[in-house]
């Protein structure tokens, strides 16, 4: 098949005007104008007129668990009010729920140009009975925080049902409620199955408070519920979880950063940024900007992680601090905070930087010979940018194809 566009946005250097690809199967064959394609190439001709055909996005961090729980909590006076209240409001949900807010979010996500999805889910039992419509990468995410004694448990029981899924990586919730061997156990089944890993760090300040202080709303909530406090009152969230993964992992060249991809690190201090440049760690970062403004969390760091040579990604995050699973959104929102960022930048970071994140970078975020045929199309005129078009598309993206299927 060939599918030929006002203009094809590779991400490959400059758009190409009056551009084509052919797709074979689930493969991208070429790439060029129009009259290259058409010599090179034979096959059924889609042309898709007045659009910009581009990668599908890739969402670096999302949970569909909960896309029923949009705009069921208001933002709340503290981040530990509204653990309070998303435990509330995840009492009244059976697993029937759960597997409607799954599918109903792959819907959703699908609409708005999602082809592929970082997805964490608290219920890994689940996904046999679902049938994924994007690429998805599954991470069960793993809370310990009431059982520590049990946590390798925790994690091999997730690991058994995480199987039955083509992608799969484990998510250690958050230093304040994955112990220290959930942790340990997660990195040793990654450095024996070869997967990615994924947890929230430094994201509120009263994280940064508790584990800095040991102090504040979410310190006395969790001391309430029986967790172990002694890691608290020394150091920065980033500082344990690095130095913790130091302690258990001590052959230095068993670690590997380059699995990690960490969620929001909005809350980091100038030690925090003295250690990172230090220490030469290099996991991925990932930005929910949406989120982020829920929270009012302190401004992102985007500046110094980009200058520290850190590849940072997009997410959604879930509905439960989200108004939609659309990355065009996510775009607008940091574009909003990061005005100085130009648009193909900012789409790099739905695009190339997740697929670097998930270790595709030779099979997706691109439109290039030999990759999958993960594409999408929306409206583009020829007076302005694509990539400015792209950035401020505000729509459903009827035009998708995922592995070469329309
Ligand atoms: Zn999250």
């Amino acid at each position: 098949m060939i599918v030929r566009a006002r203009t094809v946005v590779t991400m490959d250097g400059a758009p190409i005007d009056n551009g084509a690809v052919a797709v074979s199967g689930n493969e991208i064959v070429d790439v060029a104008k129009f009259d290259e394609i058409k010599r090179r190439n034979a096959g059924e001709i889609v042309d898709l007129g007045e659009q910009a055909l581009l990668p599908g996005l890739i969402n670096a961090h999302c949970h569909l668990d909960y896309t029923c729980l949009r705009g069921k909590i208001r933002p709340q006076k503290s981040f530990a009010d509204w653990i309070r209240a998303i435990n509330t409001e995840k009492a009244n949900l059976s697993p029937k729920d759960y597997l409607a807010s799954i599918n109903d979010g792959f819907a959703e996500a699908q609409g708005f140009g999602t082809t592929t999805i970082a997805n964490l889910t608290a219920f890994p039992g689940l996904i046999p009975e679902i049938g994924a419509p994007i690429r998805t990468w599954w991470f069960a995410e793993l809370i310990d925080v009431r059982a520590p004694d049990r946590a390798s448990e925790t994690v091999d029981g997730a690991v058994e049902s995480l199987k039955s899924a083509p992608n799969w990586g484990l998510a250690p919730h958050a230093l304040f409620t994955a112990s220290r061997d959930l942790y340990r156990r997660c990195e040793e089944i990654a450095r024996r199955d070869h997967i990615l890993l994924t947890t929230h760090l430094a994201e509120s300040g009263e994280e940064k408070e508790m584990f800095h202080d040991a102090s504040g709303p979410l310190y006395e909530f969790l001391k309430d519920i029986g967790r172990p406090m002694d890691d608290c009152g020394k150091k920065t969230p980033l500082e344990l979880f690095l130095t913790f993964r130091d302690s258990s992992t001590p052959l230095r060249y068993a670690r590997n950063d380059n699995n990690w991809l960490l969620t929001h690190l909005n809350e980091l201090t100038e030690s925090d940024f003295e250690l990172l440049e230090k220490s030469k760690t290099k996991f991925h970062v990932v930005h929910s900007p949406r989120s982020h403004d829920y929270f009012k969390h302190s401004r992102f760091p985007f500046e110094k992680l980009r200058a520290l040579g850190f590849n940072i990604s997009l997410g959604t995050d879930s509905l439960a601090s989200n108004a939609s699973l659309s990355l065009f959104d996510e775009m607008r929102a940091f574009r909003r905070s990061e005005p100085g960022i130009s648009p193909d930048k900012i789409l790099e970071m739905v695009t190339v930087n997740p697929a670097t994140a998930l270790h595709q970078e030779n099979a997706l975020g691109r439109i290039r010979r030999g990759l999958c045929a993960d594409l999408i199309a929306v409206r583009c005129n020829e007076r302005d940018s694509p990539f400015e078009q792209i950035v401020e598309f505000d729509g459903s993206v009827v035009w998708i194809m995922v592995n070469g299927k329309l």
